[in-house]
């Protein structure tokens, strides 16, 4: 934990700032390793092995980051000159920089993601281009739970899956805080993950490890993503000790998960009536709130930065809830914005 003056650093910019426990220490150095890139590191075999039954899929692999897992994932399913059909404000379209058509030659279709974190049906069909020499080849649509912390409706997943067996695509989705999803809404990771052919999870934000993202999917699209992998630069050898560590995160920090989404509540409870924010809205572990002007919301977080507290964005502030944050910082947190906007 970081000491300021004020009291520990409450860095609230994204659930990727944990660090690994003494317990998750301890656990990544007693793994036992060996050279993945071999298959031989025994416990990544069994991480991999855990994580494909947990979501249901035949296979899994494990790669050092979730940008990379999502890339991989896209390579596997796209050949060059294909498409993907992805939200505008997904991370596989606006934070991966461009990897997929840079590096994949795949051409990404992006479209306006609704305020619910979805797409609308009726969109998403008429940007799947039919069999004609004049368009690429529409081949994966891609998704996102959770969307800026909200849950996909299940419902809405169940169609994007009846309109890509109409037209013979396949659905990836970017589950990096699929857990999140999972805790907040009772459903499994595998109820979850089912109408995707292919899931990226996320270890390095609310789970606590410090690096490792999971991609699952059948047999045949993870030989193909192990390839990818390697020519990403993504093999690694006895990374045995961060499937350790999350094999740690599974053990102990998931259903924590609803510890930080009840802080994330009650920040968004005790925030929302302070004069000064305009609107304020919470979904599982992310609160967001907006001031009256960009000017007022950058004077706010760096006041607060001045004072221990840690923000992201600018009119619109993001507050995420995660396993280094507690009630007290929480607290702390709400007493310090009503004192500077007062
Ligand atoms: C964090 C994140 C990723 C992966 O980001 P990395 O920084 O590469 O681990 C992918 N998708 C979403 C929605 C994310 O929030």
């Amino acid at each position: 934990m970081t000491m300021t003056e004020h009291g520990p650093l409450v860095d609230l910019r994204s659930d990727t700032v944990t660090r690994p426990t003494e317990a998750m220490r301890a656990a990544m150095a007693r793994a036992e390793v060996g050279d993945d890139v071999f298959g031989d590191d025994p416990s990544i075999n069994r991480l991999e092995a855990r994580m494909a039954d947990l979501t249901g899929k035949a296979a899994a692999v494990l790669l050092p980051t979730g940008t990379q897992s999502n890339l991989v994932a896209l390579l596997s399913h796209c050949q060059r000159g294909d498409e993907y059909l992805v939200g505008q404000n997904y991370h596989t379209y606006f934070y991966e920089a461009g990897g997929a058509a840079v590096l994949g030659s795949i051409q990404p279709q992006p479209m306006p993601v609704q305020a619910d974190g979805t797409l609308a049906l009726d969109t998403l069909a008429q940007m799947i281009k039919p069999d004609d020499c004049h368009f690429a080849r529409s081949r994966l649509i891609a998704l996102e739970n959770t969307h800026g912390g909200r849950v996909m409706p299940r419902e809405f997943i169940g169609r994007v899956r009846q309109l890509a067996d109409q037209y013979g695509l396949s659905v990836h989705l970017d589950g990096a805080r699929l857990f999140n999803a999972a805790i907040a809404s009772g459903q499994t990771v595998a109820d979850l993950a089912q109408a995707a052919d292919s899931v990226s999870i996320c270890c390095s934000k609310g789970l606590g490890a410090p690096m490792g993202s999971v991609l699952v999917g059948s047999a045949e699209l993870i030989k193909q993503a192990r390839r990818w992998r390697k020519m990403v630069g993504g093999g690694m050898r006895q990374a045995g000790i961060i499937a350790a560590a999350i094999d740690h995160a599974l053990d102990h920090h998931v259903d924590r998960l609803a510890d930080d989404h009840a802080n994330a509540e009650r920040l968004h409870a005790e925030l929302s009536v302070l004069p000064g924010i305009v609107e304020a809205t919470v979904n599982t572990n992310m609160v967001y709130i907006e001031l009256e002007s960009r000017e007022k919301g950058l004077a706010l977080q760096a006041a607060l930065r001045e004072r221990g507290i840690l923000t992201a964005g600018g009119q619109k502030i993001r507050l995420v809830t995660h396993l280094d944050i507690t009630t007290d910082m929480i607290d702390r947190v709400v007493t310090t914005v009503a004192d500077v906007l007062s």
